[in-house]
């Protein structure tokens, strides 16, 4: 179990089970989501509709104290970004030693509740052999750590990412201009979409027939595989051109907005 400043391992069940079969160690950071700190940090929630539902609300996180403590952690990032970022170096660091003393691999998720775009705008400095180097963000400066996160920003799948940074779509039919650009942006991308069914039946019907949104003209038609989402966490493992199937938690099994299909 890793204890950082801003990133930990080891509390979520979902990636604790992954890193059993893969031979990873996870560690996720959990900021407040959407506006909750003061600030959007999920530009994209309004238009998908998933901030009633959002994970923020499931297991730990119906905590009081788990709130309070993520909605510091963001306004830190709100206030200084230059700090918050060498604050996430010092971590990341610290968790590569933790892993390599392991003798496993390490996984970074960042946006755990949160949908902050740290490919642009974020640079980071590293110690490294020749003197502190600045980079253009922590891909960059981390390239041993895998990292992976879910979004519903699209646009960012049309960028030319790092390769140790998978992204996964996040589905939401709250509204269709939303819907129609996500399911474009994998067609176009070969991004996976991650769906949120309403409860496990309808995600495990949704399994064998792969027709899981229902899209059938022209370039939408992506009539992909549906793999267990739920069963690990481990999304920059899956192959590409699937749908992420997960059933609803939380607040989200209440949802009726469009985010949580079924
Ligand atoms: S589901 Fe994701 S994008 Fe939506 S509010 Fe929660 S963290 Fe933000």
């Amino acid at each position: 179990m890793f204890r950082g400043t801003l990133i930990r391992s080891g509390n979520n069940a979902k990636t604790v089970k992954g890193d059993k079969l893969g031979g990873y160690e996870t560690a996720i950071m959990y900021l407040a989501p959407f506006n909750l700190a003061g600030s959007n940090v999920c530009p994209m929630a309004e238009q998908a509709g998933c901030v009633a539902g959002c994970l923020n609300t499931a297991g730990r996180g119906r905590m009081s104290n788990v709130q309070l403590a993520r909605v510091k952690k963001t306004k830190r990032y709100l206030a200084d970004r230059v700090e918050f970022m060498q604050q996430l170096a010092i971590d990341l660091e610290a968790f590569e030693r933790y892993c390599a003393r392991k003798g496993v691999k390490p996984a970074v998720r960042l946006n755990g509740t949160s949908d902050i775009q740290w490919e642009v705008a974020h640079p980071v400095h590293r110690h490294m052999p020749q003197g502190l180097w600045r980079f253009k963000n922590v891909f960059e400066a981390f390239p041993e750590i895998q990292f992976y996160d879910y979004t519903k920003v699209y646009k960012r799948v049309y960028r030319d990412l790092p390769a140790n940074y998978r992204l996964v779509l996040s589905y939401s039919a709250a509204h269709s201009a939303y819907s129609d650009a996500v399911v474009e942006a994998a067609a176009k991308t070969g991004a996976n979409i991650a769906v949120v069914y309403r409860d496990k039946a309808i995600r495990d019907n949704m399994m064998p027939s792969g027709d899981a949104l229902g899209y059938d003209d022209g370039f939408k038609r992506i009539y992909r595989q549906v793999i267990d989402g739920d069963s690990d966490d481990m999304r920059f493992l899956d192959p590409t051109g699937v749908i992420v199937g997960l059933y609803a938690k939380g607040a989200a099994r209440h949802d009726r907005s469009g985010f949580v299909v079924g």
